[in-house]
């Protein structure tokens, strides 16, 4: 039987999913994809300073998994600062610690710590910024691997290097 691959936590949404060196043509450009449980690796550890162990159970992960996902992620900015690659960070195997959510008109981004099994939110899904009701689920939205509105006009997509 295979043991599905369990979810690491992740305590917020990052608050950017592209970055793009300047001076190369769109054209040109590759991008390499940082999913979010290594983006949360690179917070924790580089940002927040934990030891790996202290990251690792902020996760819910081994030692050694904690290690392996840091690796990789610095392993892939590093190859996008070095080549000029863009970065995007979307998907992976996580789920954040709280509901949280995006305005499509505004683009007000919140939290709501209560309640994470509760999906049906009713009257908190309206933006508290401009009150409208175009609102998404940010795991969803970072767990789906072509969200679009990100990547600027065209929706062409970018050549992937990972
Ligand atoms: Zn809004």
């Amino acid at each position: 039987m295979v043991k599905p691959k369990k979810e690491r936590k992740v305590l917020y949404p990052p608050r950017f999913y592209f970055f793009k060196p300047a001076g190369v043509p769109s054209s040109k450009l590759e991008s390499v994809n940082l999913t979010v449980d290594e983006y949360e690796a690179i917070r924790l550890a580089d940002i927040e300073n934990l030891n790996h162990l202290e990251s690792a159970k902020s996760m819910e992960i081994s030692r050694p998994t904690f290690t392996r996902l840091l690796d990789s992620a610095h392993k892939k900015i590093g190859s996008a600062i070095v080549n000029g690659y863009a970065i995007s960070i979307e998907g992976g195997s996580f789920v954040f610690v709280n509901n949280a959510y995006r305005c499509r008109k505004c683009g007000y981004e919140w939290d709501l710590k209560i309640d994470k099994e509760k999906k049906d939110l009713k009257n908190e899904e309206n933006c508290p910024s401009c009150r409208e009701y175009d609102v998404e689920n940010m795991e969803e939205m970072l767990k789906n691997h072509n969200p679009g509105y990100r990547h600027g006009r065209g929706g062409r997509p970018w050549r992937r290097r990972f």
